[in-house]
Formats: structure tokens, sequence, C-alpha cells
């Protein structure tokens, strides 16, 4: 049996039912539904009062003849335009040829149209009432049969549709530099091109730009905060393993006014880190210990190498200023239950949850609570690379600093009461939080004041976060690279308390109330001004100067689970630009609120017409490569081919860089590095979204530009091949 036609309705009238064998059955808001269709329930019968077919077929007949009517009226507009526009250019061509202006020329042709007399229409009582019903059908639909035959009151459920668009897609990542780093170390470019300390260490010594240091205690020069020389034994020999340690200061000298004050010096990078392997008790060096080419502090101070190794050890990149972090998307929640948080009632009971929202004591994994502004639900897959950081904590703590561990963690659960600091790229203040839970989603669960706190608008930003005692640790102004922006995106200061009037205003606006009033809704349909109402909203800007600003905030429904939905957005599964693309047209195509046409033209304008634009660029200052020995030549050579002198052979003066008088060139084809490919990629894919769905002809005429310049850029404009029947 086919359900379509009720089933579509019950669905779109959002009534509650379900499936029983071949019946439908609904559940709820059926009786307003029945009396909607001009039936009632009398002793559970159900009686017919109007006969709402016959009412529907009035009304499409009423329809149909101001249909007419109106199809009428436009026809005769357009013939009455065509006569006054077709006396009109001639009354214009008759004054331009008597050498009048551009105004007195629109000027006359204005008179001359006006010649023609417009009668009105035939009958003008009746086109107004047609377009009167017209405006009627298309406003209110159906609910003008529905109002007439239901004594009930009926409204539009949903008067105004919003469409909307997504800003960028979700994240939860640990945050690396790019190139991946463990330690804040130089080693230049003796690492290879992984930069591993290890294949550094095999030279022995290398040549690093580092600040100069004097030790306090022994007065000799060292590059480290603390002294790396070895004490001597009877023998004057170095002790392996046994160093000075003395604190350092930067030397004065008269360089101390540059920009960065490191000189390239000579270290014993062998010794140091074998020294560093002893101090730590480990039995060898990782594998992989990523460093960096250098360092780009003003003192251009390294951290101590025992930090890095440790890094490596457990695996985990450093971010420039010292802090293992990771990076989530800002979701904003005000309400929880232990469960969806995955962490038992009485662990969160110990942090302070000890009431439900309706006040009754803590005791089941069900109840909902209201979260603290300061708490923070982290990504569920940061569990074990947070694990792993404090692991790293713990065992600096321990083997470099000599203290007792202060995490002990083994699994994410241990996290949980746990500080940390979490901070916004581009601003330098960190805010103090706590972990209370995870949730299996790409993003960070926070109260909306936390997400605002870190100076954020909570619309679908990316903000860090990092165990507080990493930040303590590890953190210092000095590793800070000195170039502009160098402060940038480091806790240089720590909010330990979130007041809520010191934060964004926008941040403010987040509505806090349990229900709307009747009359709220009620006056909304009059769509005034949202100022005019605001005193009927519950919002947290209303609550400031009372404990209620971050407590006690209501919500209207209720979820079963705050990660339930796709684990990841389309815009991440899908592979290509033009799949996305494709996606986010079919679903503007859906969407009620949704004009397709505008998505289409923005897509255009903001993704596919820079992209022609710098792909052209590029092709036209390219550069070009040789094929055989793959140097790049910023112009192309006079000779046509690769001019490089041949790589030395290993024998004679060639050995060491002196290339042969003549003949010894590499001679390879040299090749464009940028395609003509490259450039045209998108035009085809352009030009078939323009066509199926319609673009703004400022988009269009840009396109349809810039293709052009393409064709000229690729086409030799004036040499065109004809053939014989262009002739013809
Ligand atoms: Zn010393
Ligand atoms: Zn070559």
């Amino acid at each position: 049996m086919q359900h379509g036609l009720l089933k579509g309705a019950l669905l779109l009238l959002g009534i509650p039912h379900h499936h029983e064998g071949d019946d439908i059955v609904a559940t709820g808001g059926w009786q307003a539904m029945l009396n909607g269709f001009g039936f009632t329930t009398r002793k559970s019968e159900i009686h017919q009062l109007i006969d709402l077919g016959l009412n529907v077929d009035q009304r499409i007949l009423e329809l149909r003849d101001s249909n007419t009517v109106l199809r009428a009226e436009r026809a005769r507009l357009f013939t009455l335009e065509k006569e006054r526009s077709t006396i009109r250019i001639a009354a214009e061509t008759d004054a331009r040829q008597r050498g009048l202006g551009i105004a007195e020329t629109d000027e006359v042709g204005r008179n001359a149209a006006e010649q023609v007399p417009d009668p009105g229409p035939d009958n003008p009582e009746q086109y107004l009432a047609a377009q009167v019903n017209e405006d009627d059908h298309a406003v209110d639909g159906i609910l003008i049969q529905v109002r007439k035959i239901s004594e009930l009151r009926w409204e539009h459920a949903a008067p105004v549709r919003v469409g909307c668009r997504m800003g960028r897609p979700e994240k939860a990542a640990p945050r690396i530099m790019s190139p991946m780093t463990h330690a804040l170390f130089p080693i230049d470019l003796t690492g290879g091109n992984q930069r591993l300390m290890a294949i550094a260490a095999e030279k022995q010594t290398i040549r690093v730009q580092m600040g100069r240091r004097v030790c306090k205690k022994c007065g000799k020069e060292s590059p480290f905060v603390v002294c790396h020389h070895r004490l001597l034994d009877e023998h004057g020999e170095g002790r392996v393993g046994v160093n000075c340690r003395g604190r350092t200061a930067m030397r004065e000298s008269e360089k101390s006014n540059r920009r960065r004050r490191g000189e390239i010096q000579s270290v014993r990078l062998d010794t140091i880190l074998e020294d560093a392997r002893i101090r730590l008790g480990m039995d060898r060096i990782p594998r992989t210990v990523k460093c960096m080419k250098k360092i780009a502090s003003r003192d251009q101070t390294p951290e101590a190498i025992e930090k890095g190794l440790l890094r490596a050890k457990f695996q985990l990149p450093v971010f420039r200023d010292g802090t293992v972090r990771f990076d989530m998307s800002d979701v904003p929640v005000t309400h929880f239950t232990p469960r969806e948080i995955g962490v038992t009632w009485q662990t969160i009971e110990s942090l302070g949850y000890t009431h439900d929202v309706e006040g009754n004591p803590l005791e089941s994994d069900e109840q909902m609570l209201e979260i603290f502004p300061q708490d923070f639900i982290v990504a569920k897959n940061a569990g074990e690379f947070f694990v792993r950081t404090a692991k790293f904590i713990d065992d600096l703590l321990v083997r470099y600093y000599g203290m007792e561990p202060y995490y002990n963690v083994n699994t994410p659960d241990d996290l949980v009461g746990h500080l940390i600091c979490a901070l916004a790229p581009h601003t330098s203040g960190g805010v103090l939080s706590r972990i209370i839970g995870w949730a299996d989603c790409s993003g960070g669960y926070a109260h909306p004041l936390f997400h605002a706190a870190k100076r954020r608008n909570c619309d679908g930003d990316e903000d860090a976060i990092m165990l507080l005692m990493d930040g303590l640790l590890n953190f210092s102004r000095e590793i800070l690279p000195a170039n502009r922006g160098g402060l940038m995106d480091a806790p240089l200061v720590l909010t330990t308390r979130l007041n809520p009037t010191e934060v964004d205003k926008e941040a403010l606006n987040v509505d806090s109330g349990w229900f709307y009033e009747r009359d709220f809704y009620e006056t909304t349909l009059n769509q005034p001004h949202p100022k005019t109402i605001a005193d009927r909203m519950d919002f947290v800007e209303r609550r400031l100067g009372s404990i209620a600003a971050v407590r006690g905030y209501g919500y209207t429904h209720d979820c079963d689970a705050i990660d339930a939905g796709p684990a990841l957005s389309a815009y991440k599964t899908l592979d290509t630009m033009i799949d996305k693309m494709n996606g986010q047209l079919d679903l503007g195509h859906k969407l009620r609120g949704v004009d397709v046409r505008t998505v289409a033209s923005s897509v255009v304008r903001s993704h596919f017409l820079p992209d022609l634009r710098g792909n052209m660029n590029a092709y036209a200052r390219q550069k070009v490569r040789c094929l055989k020995c793959a140097h790049s030549y910023r112009r192309m050579p006079i000779a046509g081919n690769c001019i490089q002198p041949k790589k030395s052979s290993g024998q004679g003066l060639a050995s060491v860089g002196v290339a042969k008088s003549e003949g010894g060139l590499c001679g390879g084809n040299l090749a464009l590095t940028v395609s003509e490919g490259a450039v045209r990629k998108y035009i085809k894919v352009t030009k078939h979204v323009m066509a199926t769905y319609g673009v703004d002809t400022y988009t269009k005429q840009n396109v349809e530009w810039l293709a052009d310049s393409v064709d000229s850029l690729f086409n030799n404009d004036r040499a065109k091949q004809l053939s014989l029947s262009d002739f013809l």
C-alpha cells in the first residue's frame, strides 16, 4: 500500500506517527489535524463538520479566475508598453537628429510615449481582488481554507525560513608546526632533509647560529641556559655525563641591539647529546628527534635539549612557544549529563556537580547538569594525546627537574579534573579551564561565556588547549620568535577567573530562557525589530550583575546525546572541490530557506574566481625547470636548454667544483612548472555552474572576461586558422 501523500502531509505538518502493518498511526496532534480537515470526534467516532473538498474546489476556481484576470492585464500592459516604446524611439531619434542633448532627448521621448493613453484595467475592482487573492495565496496558502472551516486558531508553524552557509570545516587535531618539530634546537642543514638530531650528531661538531652566553660558575662560554661543559677528572679529561650545570647569562656585546643576537659557533653535539641521555637515564636516543633549522628568538638560546628528547620519546609535536597543543573547533554547551561526556556521576560529583538542574542531588548518569563556566569537554580523540603529554610532563619532572611526578595518568579518564589553559589564535591571553569529560566530536565543548572569554564569538573558530603544567614548565617568552607577530598565539597572560562583564558583548546575546511566552510568539507574527521586544526574552545580557549571569541558564529542547550526528561533515569526507560544490548546490536546491542562485554566485566569486586569477598569475610569472638536473631558472636561458655546469665526476678539478671550459653543461630540456591545464582546470565547471543554477550578471561577466583572458593567453589572437569553407 502506498502512503505517499498522507505520509508526506504528516511529515510536513510535523505530526508524530508510526507504521503499524499497512496503517499509519498518528500519535499526537491528530485532533487539530482532523479539525483542520473539517472533521470532529464525538464519542471516539469521527464526524464530518464541513466538506473541505467543496471548499478547496471553490478556492481553486477563484484562484483560476484571478489568474485569468491578472494574465489579461499583463498582456494589455505588454502591448501598451510596446506601442509606447515604438513611438518613444521614433521621437528620440528625431530629437537626436535635431542635435538635442541627452536630457532633452529623454524628455522628448517620455512626452511622446505619454501621448498614448493608458485606460487602466478593464474592471479595476476585479483586478484589485485578483491581486489580493494571489498575494494571500502566496503568503498563507491552504491556511486560508483551514481557517474558514475550523473553529480553532491557525498560524504558520514556520512563517520565515532562514538559510545559512557553513563557514569552515570542523577540526580536532594536534597543533603541528610546519615542518613538524620535537625539539626547539637548531641544527641548520646538518640533520638532512628530515632535520634529524641523530644525523646531525654523527657529524660530532656542528656550526649553528646561537646566542653567546657565559657560565657564572666556570666562566666558560656555552650557548645553553645551563652550562654544558664537562667537569674534568684528575688527568684533565672531561668526565662523561658529569657537567658544570652552572647558570649562564647572555654575553654583553656591541651587537646587543640587533634583532637576533646569535653568532655562528661550533658545538660538540655528540657529547652534549650523550650527556643529556645519561642525565635522563635513557637507554638510547629516540631514533626520530626532529629539530629546527634555526631558532628565531632574539637571544637564539635553545630550550634544554632534554625536553626535545623526551617529546620525541612520546612522539609529541612542539609548537613554537614550547608547548604541546591540541586544536578544536569551539562548540558552546550549557547542559550535559554524565553519560554524554563519558564519566560516571560519582566522578562528576567529586568535581562539584552535586545537584542537577532541578535541584535534586546527583545520583545517576542520566541527570541533567548545568556546566560551570570554566569547565571543558574535550574531543575524544585528544584523550590519548594528552595522556602522552601528561606522561612527558611527568618524565620531565622526574628525570630532568628531579621532582615528584605530577599527573600519574594512564587513561584519559585519569585526566578528568585536571586544569588546562585554553588559547585562541591571534591572541596572547590564555584562560584557565578544567577537563570534565570527553565527547566524540571534532570540537571542544565549553560554556558560551568561556569561548567568549578567549575573545572569540563561538561561530566556528578553533582554539587550542594545553595542559596547564606544560604551559608553566615549558613556555618561555625567551623562546618566542622575534618576528612581527611573534608574541601572538602565546600564553603571555593567564586569566584565572572569568568575568561575564568583561567578555565580548556579542556573547551576551545567548538565549537563556526555559520557554517563550505566548505573547512573545504572537508579537513576532508582525515581524517587529528584535530590539523592541528584547524585554520579553531571557538572555544573558539581562542577567549581568547577578549570579544568574553564570548560573541557571535554561534550554528549550532536550537531546539524547550532545555528540550524536555525523562524526565528520560532508565537507571533510568529500574529496575534490567539485564534489563539495555539487553537494552544496544539491542541498541548496532542497532547502526552502536557501536561494541556490545566490549560493552559486557566492561559490563562484569566493572560490573559483580567485583560483582562476591566481593560477593565471602563476602561469605568467612561473619559472622553468630542467628535466635532467632539476635546476630551476627564473627566466628561460638564451641557449634554450639547461646551462648548469655538469655535477662533478669526483675526479680532478671537477671534484672541487671547477667546471670544464666547454661542453660541460647539462643541456637538459627545460619545462614549465605551471601547466595550461592548471589554469584551465575550473573554467568548465564554473561555466557549468553558471548555466545550471544561474548567477548574477556581474559574476557572469567577470567569469566570461577571465575565461577570455585565459584563451587569449594560450591562443594567438592574430593568427586564426581558417578552413576553405570560411571563404565561401
Ligand atoms: Zn660552567
Ligand atoms: Zn640541467
